[in-house]
């Protein structure tokens, strides 16, 4: 088999008021072998399609992968140049007998309100009868457009994510599977999508409602006729129609054991949704929280600065909040290249007055003025240890340890997701060594941290990926929705099929 592979990676946050542009993906832009070269031995999309492939001696025919750190709306310029590049990156597309496409599912463009939907029928469009699978995140927001595009949509069984490869190499057996059998012409689709908003502490699949409604999907998925069953938490920092929870069987012949599976998962989440929501803790009384206790490392969640959701990674409300409580032995992360470049003029071993963070919007809290010690400059380059994407290479930029008041301030480049242990084992950090870890995040640091906390506090910051959903202003989403609005559901009545 020949088989293309790549994909157009981003979880855009639509409520950010920048725009995100074609330098934010040209950190990760592989065209050709270069795809294989930087990710074919990592645990990512591309890597469980590439050693899948090689594996089974088929021809490997790369054509574009970039993933830019999620973000602001992508700008029209950026996502014209984005699709353009990925046709154009090969001339081999009559030679492939199917394709393979690494998206995340919660990708937002300017006038575009499913730049997912239209980008993948732009791919299937090119491949006309020939199979295209397409892997998506847990986050993704999946859209009736995505799906009759493709012949199944392989999402993530875990959050934090640690299957991504694993998800992969499913996508790439059920791409096998069509190309290789007397099954060609009937591998359906089943979806179900739910109006409920989940914000992302409430959807982590290894505790509560999400958990047990992914064993769910495990046990349907042992039935031979039934391909995959993709299960998304959604992305709701997105004000989009497709936001929501999404359910998608992928199921060979008859459609009566999927829909029974979809049916059951959906009325067990929708019959739960009461518990898909959080409380969190005041900025002052989580501060006070952690300075009482005895145990440590105390994590403090920033989860509305929430870098893997696309955020700044620049907000400063804990930050103040430690200087003015002298709590010494506290790691913070902000992205703020300007403050970067004043240290590098100075030079390690000097100190520094300066303002740091908060600069990128007000939402976030305002710059904070600090007199520090510039301990360490690095690359701020690493390659991935953890269980996330283990064995790709994380770019912070530019990094610079500064000390203010016995607190560790990393200043880096571009904002950064705390999801690998290497963010700070490179600036000389070890996190079971201090008394309190920011981590900018929701429920992806924990495959960032490697040590068992003594505790973990989800703090009430404000910001982009506020756990109040009353806070935003949602225009397009489809309503009714869970929490916003009071209303009843029928399952049944608003199942999809698609074949492909
Ligand atoms: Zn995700």
């Amino acid at each position: 088999m020949k088989i293309g592979i790549g994909g157009i990676y981003h979880e855009t946050n639509t409520f950010s008021a920048t725009r995100t542009g074609i330098e934010s993906f040209k950190r990760n832009y592989f065209i050709g072998v270069d795809m294989i070269e930087n990710l074919g031995k990592s645990s990512t999309s591309i890597g469980g399609f590439i050693s899948s492939a090689e594996k089974n001696n088929d021809v490997i025919i790369p054509v574009l992968y970039t993933a830019a750190t999620p973000s602001a709306t992508i700008s029209k310029k950026a996502f014209r140049k984005l699709v353009n590049d990925f046709f154009h990156s090969t001339d081999d597309w009559e030679k492939m007998d199917a394709f393979l496409l690494a998206q995340h599912g919660a990708m937002s463009v300017e006038d575009n309100e499913d730049a997912e939907g239209y980008f993948i029928k732009k791919v299937k469009r090119k491949l006309g009868e020939r199979p295209l699978v397409v892997t998506v995140d847990y986050h993704a927001n999946i859209s009736e457009k995505m799906i009759c595009n493709c012949a199944s949509i392989v999402g993530y069984d875990t959050y934090p994510h640690v299957d991504i490869f694993e998800r992969a190499v499913d996508a790439y057996r059920i791409v096998k599977a069509i190309n290789s059998t007397a099954k060609h012409d009937c591998l359906s689709n089943i979806f179900l999508k739910l109006p409920i908003l989940g914000v992302p502490q409430a959807i982590s699949t290894e505790e509560g409602v999400f958990k047990q409604a992914m064993e769910k999907v495990h046990y349907y998925e042992e039935d031979p006729d039934i391909a995959n069953i993709t299960l998304c938490g959604g992305y709701v920092y997105a004000d989009r129609k497709s936001t929501g929870i999404s359910i998608v069987a992928s199921y060979w012949g008859e459609s009566g054991k999927a829909k029974r599976a979809v049916v059951d998962i959906g009325k067990f989440i929708w019959d739960n949704r009461e518990r898909i929501t959080v409380e969190n803790t005041g900025v002052r009384e989580a501060l006070a929280q952690a300075s009482a206790s005895a145990d440590f490392p105390v994590i403090l969640v920033d989860v509305a600065d929430n870098v893997g959701g696309g955020t700044p990674g620049d907000g400063t409300v804990i930050l103040k909040g430690l200087l003015d409580r002298e709590m010494v032995g506290s790691v913070v992360y902000i992205a703020d290249p300007e403050a970067v470049n004043s240290c590098m003029k100075k030079g390690v071993g000097k100190n520094i007055k300066l303002k740091i963070g908060g600069k990128t919007d007000d939402v976030h809290g305002g710059p904070v003025q600090v007199d520090g010690y510039i301990d360490t400059i690095s690359d701020g380059e690493f390659t991935n240890i953890g269980k996330n994407m283990t064995g790709m290479k994380t770019k912070m930029g530019k990094s610079v340890l500064l000390i203010a008041g016995g607190i560790k301030i990393v200043l880096t480049q571009y904002p950064t997701p705390p999801f690998d242990p290497g963010m700070f084992l490179k600036m000389g950090i070890d996190p079971s060594k201090e008394r309190y870890v920011v981590v900018k995040g929701a429920v992806a640091w924990k495959t960032g941290i490697n040590t068992q906390p003594a505790r973990a506090i989800y703090v009430d910051t404000p910001g982009l990926c506020s756990a109040d959903l009353n806070s935003f202003d949602y225009r397009m989403i489809s309503r009714p929705v869970f929490p916003l609005d009071e209303f009843d559901f029928i399952i049944e009545d608003n199942i999809k099929y698609y074949s492909n």
